[in-house]
């Protein structure tokens, strides 16, 4: 069994029934919820929009590999209704579901980095993962998350 550290996000709808709706989908199909943070209100990060984002982090027990858990959480994603843009660009969404650690792995391919590459520069990852993970260290950065979160406050 791995640990897996996610953070989870939304800024349109009902937002706080999103993050209950995917917490539950996530418990159903990635394992034990050991952790969940309370809810961050927190202003759009890289674009512009009028609507706020609500996040919150999580820790899951799971007997799936890093890919398995990339594919059920993009499933997740699509099936509550994401719709992404070809662009790539940053925009409103019902739900954005990132890996931020799967243990203390170090993973660089294609279709995922871990851990994830902009988690310690996001102070909406950093406070909510600081409050349930306020020890674990980051496997690259090797400090742990109570720290690099006090980091970004500076
Ligand atoms: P963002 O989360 O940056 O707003 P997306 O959710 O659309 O953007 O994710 C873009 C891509 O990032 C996904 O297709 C996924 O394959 C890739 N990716 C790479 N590393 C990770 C990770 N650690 N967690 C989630 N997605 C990742
Ligand atoms: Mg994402």
């Amino acid at each position: 069994m791995a640990k897996a550290y996610l953070s989870i996000g939304t800024n349109l709808g009902d937002k706080r029934g999103n993050l209950l709706t995917a917490t539950a989908l996530l418990k159903e199909r990635v394992g034990d919820m050991l952790a969940l943070s309370t809810i961050y209100e927190t202003e759009p990060w890289g674009f512009e929009s009028q609507h706020t984002f609500f996040n919150a982090a999580l820790i899951l027990e799971t007997a799936l590999s890093p890919m398995e858990l990339l594919d059920v959480t993009r499933l997740i994603e699509t099936e509550m209704g994401r719709i992404n843009k070809s662009d790539g660009s940053y925009q409103d969404r019902i739900i954005d579901i990132d890996i931020l650690l799967y243990d203390d792995l170090i993973l660089q391919t294609d279709r995922l980095t871990l851990p994830h590459p902009l988690m310690h520069k996001r102070t909406f990852v950093m406070e909510p993962l600081a409050e349930i993970a306020p020890d674990v260290v980051h496997p690259l950065l090797h400090k742990p998350m109570i720290q690099l979160r006090s980091i970004l406050s500076e």
